[in-house]
């Protein structure tokens, strides 16, 4: 029997617990906080987004996408619901294709998880924080602040800095270094944007727009969905999309700016021959009272101030254009990402090209496994990086009780 330690129970590190001891290994979960998947329980808004019915690759982001899609093959989404229906938990479903606990609380998966943890005899270790592992007599010393412990093959199920309040070292990171694995640098991802500009006067407002990043004047790529102006910036869930290359170009020291279409659904012609027409029917109205008619009333002061155009004149035809283009492109300097602490997700992490896909095992060191957010591997909003958290922590599992 292979006595197994895994590092963190959060969603990797529980689902792995779960396929080791259905294997039959002795597992031991050590988790640093006082219980398990603390994570989990905020995710989805405390719904747990769990997967995605689309799970094309364009989703994952990783500097080995070759071998995410390794990691991936065998467990689509299907496979991921009729995993959860097993474990007693049904799953919906919506028309965005994100997949949720029929009951909407990630708590429920939680409970279950650590439910079927107990059952199969798995040892969960609250309040133990992992403080090193170490290669010792060809055993693996796990220390904590109490004691160590020694185990035939170690998992690390760490998670990332995303969203811990505390400065802290990423442990799954340090371990993985100790053992001579290269990282790519982790930058925060699925995180709010810090305007240069203040755009306090639009606050708590939420709006559907195309978000474009604007790199050298050149779009490098576009979102479409919600937008929700902030005291600081910019949040809402297509600018957590956007965030990974905004990140990706301002960790390069590059200006990155974000473009604003106000009115994705209508053309630039479409929005001036409107505004025309409602420059000849409404003479007396202010403009800003005009804008008002289109637009909601915090964004439209936030667009006339962006064209420095007095809100009170009326509406005359040389402004038609200005206002047309201004609405259409809504352009903002970014200053900075809000950073770990803010974030849904670290992009960068364990190079997946030293894990090998089929079992999570690390190529350069016997016994010692890798799974979820510590790899570098990160993904969409959506439920694909819970996705990847419960494909690669069942590999992992499996693979250490063999
Ligand atoms: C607010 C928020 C909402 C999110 N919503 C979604 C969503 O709806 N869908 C989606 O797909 N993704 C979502 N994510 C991302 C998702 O939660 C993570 O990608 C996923 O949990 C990663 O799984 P993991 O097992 O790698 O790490 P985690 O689930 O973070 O688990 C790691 C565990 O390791 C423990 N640990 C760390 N260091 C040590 C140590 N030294 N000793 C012992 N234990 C340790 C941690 O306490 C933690 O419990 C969200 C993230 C956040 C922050």
């Amino acid at each position: 029997m292979k006595k197994c330690a895994i590092i963190g129970a959060g969603a990797s590190g529980l689902v792995a617990a779960i396929e080791a001891a259905k294997k039959g290994a002795k597992v031991t979960l050590f988790e640093k906080n006082s219980k398990c998947g603390k994570k989990l329980l905020a995710t989805g808004n405390g719904r747990c987004n769990i997967t995605n019915l689309s799970l094309e690759l364009k989703h994952f982001h990783s500097n080995s996408l070759k071998n995410v899609k390794e990691i991936l093959k065998g467990f689509d989404a299907d496979a991921c619901i009729r995993y959860f229906k097993m474990l007693g938990i049904e799953i919906v479903a919506l028309d965005n294709k994100k997949c949720f606990p029929m009951s909407m609380q990630a708590r429920t998966v939680v409970e279950f998880l650590i439910f079927t943890c107990k059952e199969l005899g798995v040892e969960i270790s609250l309040n133990s924080e992992v403080l090193h592992v170490k290669r010792s007599n060809g055993q693996f010393e796990v220390k904590t602040l109490e004691k160590s412990y020694f185990f035939d093959r170690v998992l690390i199920a760490t998670g990332s800095i995303a969203s811990l309040k505390n400065d802290c070292i990423d442990i799954g990171l340090e371990v993985a270094k100790s053992f001579g694995h290269t990282i790519h640098p982790s930058f925060a991802s699925l995180v709010q944007l810090i305007t240069k500009k203040d755009i306090k006067c639009a606050s708590g407002v939420k709006w559907v727009c195309n978000v474009n990043v604007i790199v050298d004047n050149q779009v490098i790529s576009s979102f479409y969905g919600d937008v929700l102006f902030a005291s600081y910036g910019l949040s809402g869930l297509a600018i957590l999309d956007a965030s990974r290359d905004v990140a990706l170009f301002l960790n390069k020291n590059r200006g990155v700016k974000i473009g604003l279409d106000l009115f994705p659904n209508i053309s630039k012609e479409a929005l001036r021959g409107l505004l025309q027409k409602r420059m000849k029917l409404l003479l007396d109205l202010s403009l800003q009272r005009w804008l008002e008619g289109i637009l909601h009333q915090k964004l439209a002061q936030l667009v006339l101030d962006e064209l420095r155009l007095d809100r009170n004149i009326k509406p005359n035809s040389k402004i038609i254009n200005q206002l047309a283009h201004g609405c259409k492109n809504l352009t903002f300097q970014i200053e900075s990402t809000k950073g770990s602490k803010s974030a849904e997700v670290m992009a960068g992490g364990v190079s997946l090209d030293e894990i090998d896909p089929k079992t999570m095992g690390s190529k350069k060191v016997n016994g010692l496994y890798f799974s979820g957010e510590v790899l570098d591997v990160d993904g969409d909003c959506g439920g694909y990086n819970l996705h990847f958290a419960w494909a690669s922590g069942i590999k992992a599992g499996e693979a250490m009780a063999r």
